[in-house]
């Protein structure tokens, strides 16, 4: 068996068109929709990241501003940005990029991006949101994962689906999603015991741990789905999964690869979430003035 590679490009390409398109519909309604990423550190896989969202936004109408505080930022500087952030009309969505200088914790900051800019699904609210059903932005990489296992066909309900990861924005957000899609999830983590144990009687892994080399086509049973949500950069500056691609392509049916894969619908999907955000800002701003 060879798995077949499942390409993210062509889903973040329509999906980027959609966010073009809505870019241009807001555009003629007097709203120009703009993107906000906070940075504060000098590691390198973040930077890559950052750049994708900057190039993708490339063309679509959509503004991406890139607020690089350095890797020396203090909290008390990080919460002034993201309050700052929150306040400013012209921006509609805001990302705060981890990893943070030593000694800041994300989830001190987070609760300080407004909800209505949320678009990476950070704020503890929008996770809680999540969990009980109601609307809210669902992170990113979350919801990537689901675009691709849907753009393939991949079925989830009553499907056996094992979470490696159990961080607030990939892992569990995804395992919220995964449920509301009626699959049966199980979520492993650095302490959960050997992976082979939940992995090799899983329909679908997705794995999302930032170890690479991870998961490996041992861990599998023939015809399992994989989805590489991992990225590390390596010490040459190339990119790579936590798939060990070589074994698991020979006994998976389907694996995303990395570049190319989440990473991709990810950016195009912030771009959407970002053009959601200031939709429902312009229906603010018109319900105010009728009201
Ligand atoms: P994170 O906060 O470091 O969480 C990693 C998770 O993996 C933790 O829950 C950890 O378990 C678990 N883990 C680590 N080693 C493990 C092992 N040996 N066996 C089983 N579980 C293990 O990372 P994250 O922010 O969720 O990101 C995960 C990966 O996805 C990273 O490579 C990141 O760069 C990538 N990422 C990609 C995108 C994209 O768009 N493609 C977006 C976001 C993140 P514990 O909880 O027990 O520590």
């Amino acid at each position: 068996m060879s798995a077949v590679l499942l390409s993210g490009k062509e889903l973040a390409r329509t999906i980027k068109q959609k966010a073009h398109q809505e870019a241009r519909d807001l555009e003629a309604d007097g709203f120009h929709p703009s993107l906000a990423v906070v940075v504060a550190t000098d590691d390198g896989s973040t930077h890559w990241y950052v750049r994708s969202i900057e190039r993708a936004a490339e063309g679509t109408g959509i503004s991406c501003r890139i607020v690089d505080l350095g890797p020396d930022a203090t909290a008390q500087i990080l919460v002034s940005v993201l309050q700052d952030l929150s306040e400013d009309s012209s921006i509609h969505g805001i990302i705060l990029q981890t990893p943070l200088p030593p000694g800041v914790a994300a989830d001190k900051l987070v609760g300080h991006i407004t909800p209505e800019k949320d678009v990476d699904g950070a704020n503890p609210s929008s996770l809680g949101r999540l969990a009980v059903g109601l609307p809210s932005f669902a992170p990113a990489t979350a919801r990537a994962v689901i675009e691709i296992l849907d753009h393939f066909d991949i079925p989830l309900a009553g499907r056996n689906v094992v979470v490696i990861g159990r961080s607030a924005v990939v892992g569990k957000p995804l395992s919220l999603l995964l449920l509301e899609r009626d699959a049966a999830v199980t979520v492993c983590h650095s302490r959960s015991g050997p992976l082979e144990r939940y992995t090799r009687s899983a329909d679908v892994v997705v794995v999302a741990a930032g170890r690479t080399g991870l998961l490996n086509g041992t861990h599998l049973s023939s015809g399992a789905v994989v989805i590489d949500v991992g990225t590390n950069v390596l010490p040459d500056g190339s990119l790579v999964g936590d798939v060990d691609e070589d074994s698991v392509r020979g006994v998976a049916a389907a694996l995303t690869p990395v570049p190319g894969g989440v990473g991709s619908v990810t950016t195009s999907l912030l771009l959407l979430h970002t053009t959601e955000a200031a939709r429902e800002r312009s229906r603010a701003l018109v319900r105010g003035s009728a009201g």
